[in-house]
């Protein structure tokens, strides 16, 4: 028999455990709501943490580049591909992030996947938090440097590992904001371990960057750690799809650091640049994300935010608590329910469908077994009476079950 045939019982297996995956196609509607299936369902389950993905400035950004541009960049961005949209962004997004120099992608995970290659190889050391985000995780295997994992958040840990590590070039690697858990890392521990160690530091924020910060100037700027205090140690990356409400991503950091990554990113010079459409799109972002718009956005984000945690803390309603769920400590726009059980968390899930709502169950491999989870993702595309009708759901869903 060949191997070709193996495919159906391993897709059974998948079945079988609960862990097949399945896409749904659907249709943005008013708010935070989508069409899917030809239901109208209330979604927590998008990135778009400032409702920017679908507001009229952007909108009107991509209709006027399409205008000027077309539609496609042609190119990789060493070649012709570097429009002076993609150009022009560039410099806006170093100025958003106060760090010396920017380099725009066209999509994080490939982003994170090919510059930690570009960094280090064989002979170097790489030292990762275990709750690292898979493109991490894949830029480390591809660079073939040794990789120590860390346990998530334990600085002295990582700190032992780097004293003992006699290797001359040193990188760190860190999520800012955890994807599936919502905590947010110690970032000026991990700079001073850096500083400490010679070891520089890779940054991955993006579901940081719009959010956090004075005027959503990501993770480093909230804690004091971007414009004159900045160090040249650190490497800082963020998308664009995610609060940006567009798509693509960037690095930022000290000027020789970039240039390095414009020469030996394979990711960069090997792909068709980002269009100028997408540039101008996000521009037009960047514009309201700075300004009073974004301020709006984000104070509107953590009443949502202050609403939920109010609603399913352990002391406000006793279905929740015995059936034992429990919110992560987070103060960030990803609140993630601990159900436990895999099957147990896609029946909840289910149950809430039934009520209109979509909420993702999150299992493993993504997060580690035994922790399954609904990640609750709020929006300020969410209003609240929005939050209102999921925690009166899910207390109704904690009776029946
Ligand atoms: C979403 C995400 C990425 C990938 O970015 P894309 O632009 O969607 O490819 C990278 N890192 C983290 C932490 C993410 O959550």
């Amino acid at each position: 028999m060949s191997w070709l045939d193996e495919f159906d019982e391993r897709l059974a297996q998948l079945d079988a455990q609960s862990l097949r995956r399945r896409r749904r196609a659907v249709l943005p509607e008013a708010g935070a709501r989508l069409q899917v299936d030809g239901e109208s369902l209330l979604a927590f389950c998008s990135n778009d943490y400032l409702g920017l993905a679908g507001a009229a400035p952007l909108r009107a950004a991509v209709h006027a580049a399409v205008d000027t541009y077309g539609v496609g960049s042609g190119a990789s961005p060493m070649v012709s591909g570097h429009s002076v949209a993609n150009a022009a962004l560039e410099l806006e997004l170093a100025a958003a992030v106060q760090l010396p120099r920017a380099l725009y992608f066209y999509a994080g995970y490939a982003t994170n996947a090919s510059i930690v290659p570009a960094l280090v190889g064989a002979g170097d050391a790489l030292f990762s938090d275990a709750l690292n985000h898979a493109c991490l995780i894949d830029g480390a295997r591809l660079s073939r440097a040794s990789v120590q994992r860390f346990a998530h958040a334990d600085l002295q840990q990582l700190d032992a590992l780097l004293a003992a590590s006699t290797a001359r070039r040193k990188l760190v690697l860190s999520d800012a904001v955890f994807s599936m858990d919502g905590d947010v890392a110690d970032l000026r521990g991990l700079v001073a371990l850096c500083e400490r160690h010679d070891a520089l530091l890779l940054l991955d924020d993006a579901h940081g960057f719009g959010v956090l910060g004075p005027q959503g100037r990501g993770a480093l700027a909230a804690v004091g750690l971007s414009g004159a205090a900045a160090s040249r140690r650190v490497l800082y990356m963020a998308t664009l799809g995610k609060a940006i409400g567009v798509a693509g991503a960037f690095v930022a950091g000290h000027y020789s650091l970039v240039e390095w990554l414009l020469q030996k990113t394979r990711s960069y010079t090997y792909a068709t640049a980002a269009p100028a459409l997408l540039a101008e799109a996000v521009r037009a972002s960047l514009r309201c994300v700075l300004g009073a718009e974004g301020e709006r956005r984000r104070q509107h984000l953590q009443a949502l935010i202050a609403r939920l945690q109010a609603g399913l803390q352990p002391g406000a309603d006793a279905g929740i608590a015995a059936a034992g769920w429990a919110l992560l400590p987070s103060s960030t726009a990803i609140q993630p329910l601990i159900i436990g059980d895999n099957t147990a968390a896609l029946a909840v899930m289910a149950a809430l469908r039934e009520r209109g709502l979509w909420v993702p169950a999150i299992r493993p491999p993504t997060v580690p077994a035994g922790t399954a989870r609904l990640r609750i993702a709020l929006s300020a595309a969410h209003s609240l009476a929005d939050v209102d009708v999921l925690i009166e759901a899910l207390r109704q869903v904690a009776r029946t079950t």
